[in-house]
């Protein structure tokens, strides 16, 4: 019987999470779920220099708001835990013993001075070696006077180490290439390169899924594999984020390109769905369909490594932005007004009708950032030309629309109730009256009460959002000014 396919997400708590990152997780999470198999969640903080408080809540954040469920990890554990690599520490320690035990590595005595001694001027230069072969006896006197060591793997030093890549390849090294890298520190903690082999054969890891920036350093983890005896897993490494600057340069996604990482991006009022749909085709891409919409069911069902890339994908803000809103389209009401509510209500003086001003904008953005400056003309007054009065297809101009104005404000004043229903037959019969167009009617209100051209709903709708007063004193000002 074949084993459950298993892969793992193993973030380093950075403190946010980079949206390359977040492509990695979601495909390691997909290949399992597309195969009914197991994924899992481990927190990669041996470099106890890079920690950052609450990075690891900025993970378990990201996963659940993304809807990236892990089988096994912190909070929810598991039988292969702990999950977290710094409660993991006598683990490593026993393994790097066995592989002293059986020859594959050894502890290494060299002091700082010693290793940077081996440096050239460049400050570079790699280990020579030279614990390689202490005999026994030199090593336990040393271990037994407390000499500060850490414990290096032993490169084979000739012949060659290959691997097959699910997405680039067959990938070989010359092992002379490689050089004893430590597998524990002076301070006993493990490095990256030896604990997170460990880790993902204890926990069953069948496929390996990361960025690419290990795919010329997994000889040395095949190496361990090797060592060990036992089986290497499948790898799949991902091809790198890009990013286009203004010139169309493009380079690593980062920061001059715009947010890049998912909470920034949420920040920015996009959907966590919007944007896992979007991310799930950079860099993969379905078969024998050219579908662009994905639930997070969907994509279970869909994916596969055959329709990995490895030509690096582009990130396209524009995109995304076309992603956003399809998804803020879709969304029901009161889901939308979960969201773009609370932004009014913050933005908008108290008359402004707020529900009724979410509801004309809900077709109209494609990120809740673009709220803000949607109402500007609702916050302000904005200056005006009268020209904006001129519309060759009502054939208005500052004057006629100046008398329309004039003639409707005591009708206006008047009005029984102030709902867009009895605005509109208020327009309606004033324009049959005088035997006007109503959209010439329609145009001249709405100009005075927005003082813009383009607008988020009709003349009636936003005398609506606007209320009776403050219509009217738009409309007086708009009179004193023609
Ligand atoms: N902690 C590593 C990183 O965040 C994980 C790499 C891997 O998935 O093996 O880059």
């Amino acid at each position: 019987m074949s084993k459950t396919v298993t892969t793992r997400f193993a973030p380093s708590p950075t403190g946010f999470m980079h949206i390359g990152n977040l492509r990695t997780a979601l495909y390691s999470y997909l290949l399992s779920k597309s195969q009914g198999g197991k994924f899992i969640l481990r927190i990669e903080d041996t470099d106890q220099e890079r920690l950052v408080e609450g990075a690891v809540d900025v993970i378990l954040k990201t996963l659940e708001m993304t809807g990236i469920d892990y089988d096994e990890g912190p909070v929810v554990g598991g039988e292969h835990g702990p999950y977290v690599q710094s409660e993991r520490l006598p683990i490593y320690k026993e393994y790097a013993e066995k592989l002293i035990a059986s020859g594959h590595a050894y502890y290494c005595f060299c002091t700082p001075e010693r290793l940077e001694s081996l440096k050239d001027d460049k400050g570079i230069g790699g280990y020579d070696g030279h614990c390689r072969d202490l005999s026994k006896e030199e090593v336990e006197k040393n271990l037994a006077a407390g000499v500060p060591y850490v414990i290096r793997q032993k490169m084979p030093l000739e012949g060659t180490t290959s691997y097959v890549d699910e997405v680039y390849g067959e990938v070989t090294i010359d092992n002379s290439e490689l050089r004893d890298q430590i597998m524990i520190k002076a301070d006993g903690y493990p490095t990256y390169n030896f604990c997170h082999v460990v880790d993902d054969y204890l926990m069953g890891v069948t496929h390996v899924v990361r960025g690419n920036e290990y795919l010329t350093s997994t000889p040395k983890y095949c190496l361990l594999y090797d060592a060990f005896g036992w089986e290497r897993p499948t790898y799949v490494h991902l091809p790198l984020l890009m990013g286009k600057d203004e010139e169309g340069k493009v380079s690593k996604l980062s920061k001059r390109h715009g947010a890049v990482s998912f909470q920034d991006l949420v920040a920015d009022g996009y959907l966590p769905e919007a944007i896992v749909n979007y991310i799930a085709l950079l860099g993969w891409c379905p078969k024998d369909t050219n579908q662009e919409f994905f639930t997070m069911d969907e994509l279970r069902e869909s994916f596969s490594m055959e329709g990995l890339s490895k030509s690096p994908a582009v990130f396209d803000y524009e995109k995304l932005k076309w992603f956003n809103s399809e998804y803020i389209k879709k969304m029901d009401e009161e889901s939308y007004n979960a969201k773009a509510l609370p932004i009014l209500d913050e933005l908008c003086p108290d008359y402004i009708d707020t529900n009724k001003l979410a509801g004309l904008l809900h077709t109209r953005i494609s990120a809740f950032c673009e709220i803000k400056d949607q109402v500007q003309f609702v916050l302000n007054r904005l200056d005006m030309d009268s020209e904006l009065y001129t519309n060759k297809k009502n054939k208005t101009t500052p004057e006629s629309c100046k008398e329309v104005l004039v003639d409707c404000l005591p009708l206006l004043k008047t009005a029984e109730s102030w709902d867009n229903d009895t605005l509109f037959a208020l327009l309606k019969d004033y324009a049959a009256s005088k035997e006007k167009k109503a959209g010439a009617v329609m145009w001249a209100i709405r100009v005075a009460v927005a003082r813009q051209g383009i607008t988020p709903g009709g003349a009636t709708e936003l005398m609506e959002v606007f209320g009776k007063e403050e219509t009217i004193a738009r409309i007086e000002q708009a009179i004193a000014e023609l």
